[in-house]
């Protein structure tokens, strides 16, 4: 037999929070070195954190920039990607099945196949809760995964686009459930129509209406209260109305049956609240409670030892705080994750490993681009954190929370949003290449030209334009994209465009200068315009020194 094939086969299903850190870490720490051999498998071919995906749906984060790409990510940390949906199990003969890949158009790319396993771990994660409400599954949009987030975008585009072309009265959104997620989404989707109007689309602020609707006494319930009022507080300040102690009875397309019999009617319905693990789960043989997680030990073993199970779609003893379950949560799915591939090598080598307890930092909400709540457990205290302050600790959890993991999310950071523009630029000068300067009113990230990139761009940007690759039709035409620094202070707006020694925009620059669009798409042709565009005009020779105009 062949070294390779005497090598243990550690089989990790699901790259969530969870599963993407565990199989870096054994594949940097085994699978590079030969010393084990390390599948992952899922069935999207790419990873999207999912505590981003309200980001998602407002359109503020980019899903084609942002992904990571499983099978490249493999092969740089050493582990083998397995693409398709676990569905069945053969305990027997150690092998998990996957479900047959069907392309965008349903064809069948392949069938049903099957990975041999030494040890199997099940970090599947888990979806919304409908608890039964009739309804919910037909007409509320949900942020299980990067897919429903998409839609989600795509529904608040199309009703905000028939909203500024006078096709719709409103955008009435409701929102079942005030835990982070529901919180979360509404201040992003108010923060992101705040964007949008900026940008100039004719939506006034009461064109919004955001309900949001919970069954507890408060939002954010089991925070804490000051976090809780606080929260509620700046929610309210937004004009987002919360109706607590209300029950959903029945959703219908025109809207919210609530408990009282009344109809609260709305163009969008959002369901956020609950959580429970996948139905197949309860389908293996093994034991799960009644919202299908599996029940696990204290070492995140199932009953059967060569299966382990972690994160939302298991149920964990809480050894510190015995009788309460473990929060479904990024955080407690990291340091899961962590402990697990300390207890995979130590069982490798024979050693023992401690039980898994679980050590709560606390928690932080967004509550838009520069306000956050929440508590952070340091070492003596647990300390509240409101505003500001929470927002700096808040936009600096994600590359925290994935330390493990590759360059390309340890460079993430929560950003603003994509705004892709057009710029039509006058072409009678004689230039042999393009000069183009664009000013903002504070630091950008990020921002793209069609071919040229500019990353922490400051307050001011210089690009030398060929355009002989820039002219399309006749006509010298820029593509341009701008990613806002949010997190910190108010969104920055563009302040100044000069092109050669001629600006071509006054100051402030107004949204028509730009043919502006609001995306998630790095490519424009797919893309539907807010506002028409309007050709720029000289405004004055600004001569050789431009430089004192920014
Ligand atoms: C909008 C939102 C905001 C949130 N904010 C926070 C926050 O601020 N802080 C926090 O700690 N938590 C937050 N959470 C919760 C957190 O995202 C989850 O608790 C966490 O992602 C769970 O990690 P996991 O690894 O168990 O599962 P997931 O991250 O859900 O990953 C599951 C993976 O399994 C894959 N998968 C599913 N089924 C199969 C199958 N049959 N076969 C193969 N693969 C499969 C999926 O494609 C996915 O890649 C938030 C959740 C949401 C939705």
């Amino acid at each position: 037999m062949s070294k390779s094939a005497k090598l243990h086969k550690f089989v990790v299903v699901g790259g969530g929070a969870g599963g993407l850190e565990l199989v870096t870490t054994l594949g940097r720490k085994l699978g590079k070195h030969r010393k084990a051999k390390v599948y992952l498998v899922d069935g999207s071919p790419t990873h999207i954190w999912k505590p981003l995906l309200h980001e998602v749906a407002t359109g503020a984060l980019n899903v084609g920039e942002d992904e990571l790409n499983y099978f490249t990510h493999a092969y740089s940390f050493g582990y083998r990607f397995h693409f398709g949906f676990m569905k069945g199990i053969d305990r027997n003969r150690k092998v998990i099945i996957s479900d047959k890949i069907k392309d965008l158009e349903g064809n069948i790319i392949s069938g049903p196949r099957e990975l041999r396993y030494d040890t199997l771990v099940l970090a599947v994660g888990g979806k919304t809760n409908s608890f039964g409400t009739p309804g919910v599954e037909e007409f509320c949009q949900r942020l299980d995964n990067p897919i429903g987030a998409e839609k989600l975008r795509r529904r608040f585009l199309g009703q905000a686009i028939g909203v500024a072309l006078g096709r719709d009265p409103k955008i009435r959104i409701g929102i079942v459930g005030a835990g982070a997620t529901g919180v979360e989404l509404a201040s992003e989707i108010f923060h992101t129509m705040t964007e949008i109007r900026a940008y100039g689309a004719k939506i006034t602020a009461d064109q919004l209406k955001i309900t949001i609707m919970e069954a507890a006494p408060t939002v954010l319930a089991g925070v804490g209260e000051h976090v809780s009022a606080f929260a509620h507080q700046e929610l309210t300040k937004k004009g987002i109305d919360i109706k607590t102690h209300c029950m959903i009875e029945k959703v219908t397309e025109k809207g919210f049956i609530l408990g009282d019999g009344s109809l609260l009617e709305t163009d969008i319905k959002i369901w956020t609240a609950g959580i429970k693990a996948h139905d197949w789960l309860s389908t293996l043989g093994l034991k799960t409670d009644r919202t299908n997680r599996l029940q696990v030990n204290e070492y995140l073993q199932t009953e059967d030892p060569s299966i382990y199970a972690f994160g939302d779609c298991a149920f964990a003893p809480n050894i510190k705080e015995p009788g309460k379950t473990l929060p479904a949560s990024a955080q407690c799915a990291h340091q899961q994750a962590e402990w697990l591939a300390k207890r995979l090598m130590n069982d490798l080598k024979g050693k023992s490993t401690k039980p898994f307890v679980f050590n709560s930092q606390g928690q932080l909400v967004s509550l838009g681009n520069s306000t956050a709540v929440g508590t952070v457990n340091g070492l003596v205290s647990k300390v509240s954190l409101k505003g500001k302050s929470a927002k700096i600790v808040y936009s600096t959890l994600y590359p925290a929370q994935n330390d493990d993991c590759n360059q390309f999310m340890r460079d993430f950071h929560r950003r603003g949003p994509n705004v892709v523009g057009r710029l039509e630029l006058p072409t009678d000068d004689l230039y042999p290449k393009y000069k183009l300067k664009i000013g903002f009113s504070s630091p950008i990230r990020q921002m793209a030209f069609r071919q040229l990139r500019a990353k922490d761009s400051g307050t001011h940007k210089e690009f030398i334009i060929d355009p002989m690759e820039m002219q399309r039709n006749g006509k010298l035409l820029l593509d341009v994209q701008i990613r806002l620094h949010r997190a910190f202070g108010p969104t920055s707006r563009v302040t100044r465009i000069v092109y050669n020694n001629l600006a071509l925009c006054g100051d402030p620059v107004d949204a028509s200068d730009f043919d502006f669009f609001l995306s998630t798409s790095t490519s424009t042709s797919t893309l539907t315009p807010f506002i028409r565009p309007t050709n720029i005009t000289k405004i004055k020779d600004v001569g050789e020194d431009e430089d004192d105009i920014f």
